[in-house]
């Protein structure tokens, strides 16, 4: 749509660096949107870079499942997905909100095209394991949704108009409010929720004689003691900030971020690369790294450091114990995804479901469908994506048991998983070499005692990532961490020339 000219650009808050960074060699640890971002940026100044990435491929988080795609869980085997050519899921990342603008410039900048994530799906399912009287069945987000939108707008209307609210209304007021939650809720004229075409149709309308038929809504208590006001469902999701719509993905996989910046700094970019070491040393930093051939040093004037906290915990360095204690105690999130790979896209041909998320109390937690494709024959579906105890209890299964258990509860919502199941790919990011963990949470607390230790420079060594933003568990953290840290070290860079002026060759 950009492209197109259907979008305005995405304005970039300002980013005017002048000057050069000439002779000034930066090691950047970490080849994720963070490390290659800084690098792109600091090239453009003029500055030497090396990336040093562990991955035989770019990208960190930023990435796509595929044909091929092989991912290795602590000390595990290196698996391969199975995926059909052309489907993907992406692992880490699968929105971007509109707001994000940085992440929406990099794409911009890098002609990554961008299409519409459905997000917020009113026709996908509810589904709550228990006893209650609505339990064990899927039922549409649209129906709780209208249901409770109109019993609670019911239950205040009723309160005003017997004036039992002690609120700073006039009379007026109080008529307009009451107007408002008829239309909110859909009440009827006597201000009773009654249902209506909003929560759907058990007959859909049609030709001739066909009017439709409305469904009666569920009882209030039906609702409440199948626990569907419980956290698990009531985080709708287009209330949080973050996932508002409109919301974007890169089209053919989020990994096309990924690809398009490598593409800008292939030549610092170095995989294969384990960083062991990061020294403060006098006149700069020292970088110990491992490759095929074995291990090696590396000199840098500054050192950008991207490396997952969980990850730089394990690695030797000379930080201040500030600094240290940061990276030892920041927790980071228990994660999982999996990839499902159907022969059919059942939840389209028989459930008119596309995009969106299946919400659920059990270990799945979320269903994604895809938003791309739509009404192709094949399709992979987000089986689970999962957070905390789930995640975890999930992730400690083998492989072949997370598959079974996807399938299994998969199955009580969807049927059709049974026959139309293909192949299977799952991420448990708290797992997986070189993330162990999926992204940082930062309490009130860590924030003040932790959190601005990372902020600074440790003498030469500057920190970057999501972690070190306000923007933890998205790209745009990424993304505004890597020109922070640029821009603290082209100030440091422009304040030491002025300092020491540089003499040039010809006098
Ligand atoms: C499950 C999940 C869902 C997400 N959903 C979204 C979303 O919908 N939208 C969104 O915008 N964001 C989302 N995010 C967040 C986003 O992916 C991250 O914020 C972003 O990609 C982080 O980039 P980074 O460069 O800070 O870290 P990373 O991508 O982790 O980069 C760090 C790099 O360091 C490398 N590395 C690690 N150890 C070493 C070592 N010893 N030596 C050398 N290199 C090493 C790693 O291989 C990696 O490439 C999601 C993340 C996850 C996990």
């Amino acid at each position: 749509m950009m492209a197109l000219g259907l979008l305005p650009s995405a304005p970039a808050h300002a980013f005017n660096l002048s000057g050069d960074g000439k002779g000034k060699h930066v090691v950047i640890l970490g080849g994720g949107l963070a490390g290659m971002a800084s690098a792109y940026e600091l090239n453009k100044l003029g500055y030497r870079t090396t990336i040093l990435e562990a991955r035989n491929r770019s990208g960190g988080r930023c990435w796509s499942i595929r044909k091929g795609s092989t991912n290795q869980e602590g000390d595990g085997p290196m698996l391969t997905a199975n995926f059909d050519a052309g489907l993907y899921y992406n692992a880490g990342p699968s929105r971007i909100p509109h707001h994000h603008q940085l992440t929406m410039h990099y794409c911009k900048e890098l002609g990554v095209p961008l299409e519409v994530y459905n997000n917020v799906n009113e026709g996908t399912y509810y589904f709550s394991e228990g006893k209650g009287p609505l339990s064990n069945k899927k039922v549409r987000a649209r129906e709780i949704h209208n249901d409770m939108r109109g019993y609670m707008s019911e239950l205040l209307a009723k309160a005003l108009d017997q004036e039992k609210l002690d609120l700073a209304l006039n009379k007026e007021d109080a008529a307009k409010v009451i107007e408002y939650l008829r239309a909110e809720g859909g009440l009827d004229i006597d201000k009773l929720y009654k249902a209506s075409a909003r929560r759907g149709y058990i007959e859909s309308p049609g030709a001739g004689e066909k009017s439709g038929k409305i469904a009666d809504p569920h009882k209030l208590a039906d609702i409440i003691q199948s626990g569907l006001l419980d956290p698990d469902f009531y985080n709708v999701a287009e209330y949080t900030y973050e996932l508002q719509m409109t919301m974007f993905q890169a089209v053919g996989g989020m990994d096309n971020i990924a690809k398009a910046l490598e593409k800008k700094v292939i030549s610092s970019l170095k995989l294969g690369t384990e960083v062991k070491s990061i020294l403060n040393v006098p006149d700069g930093v020292k970088i110990t790294y491992k490759d095929k051939q074995g291990e090696h040093e590396m000199k840098g004037d500054i050192c950008i450091c991207t490396l997952p906290l969980p990850i730089l915990s394990n690695v030797n360095h000379n930080f201040a114990s500030e600094v240290s204690r940061a990276i030892d105690f920041v927790p980071y999130i228990q994660t999982g995804k999996m990839g499902l790979q159907f022969k059919r896209r059942f939840w389209e041909e028989d459930e008119q479901i596309y995009g969106g998320i299946t919400h659920t109390n059990n270990e799945l937690t979320q269903i994604f469908y895809p938003s791309y494709d739509y009404l192709s024959k094949k399709g992979i579906l987000i089986g689970y994506y999962n957070f905390n105890e789930k995640a975890k209890t999930v992730g400690d299964l083998s492989m072949a048991d997370r598959e079974k258990l996807a399938l299994e509860k998969g199955s009580l919502i969807h049927p059709q998983y049974k026959q139309e199941f293909e192949t299977s790919f799952s991420v448990s990011w708290h797992k997986t070499k070189y993330n162990m963990g999926g992204w940082a949470v930062y309490n009130s607390e860590a924030r003040k005692t932790l959190y601005p230790a990372l902020l600074k420079p440790d003498q030469n060594v500057y920190f970057a990532g999501e972690h070190t933003t306000y923007l933890t568990a998205w790209m745009a953290g990424a993304f505004e961490s890597a020109r922070s840290a640029v821009a603290a070290v082209h100030s440091r860079v422009a304040e030491q020339r002025v300092k020491y002026p540089v003499t040039s060759n010809n006098g």
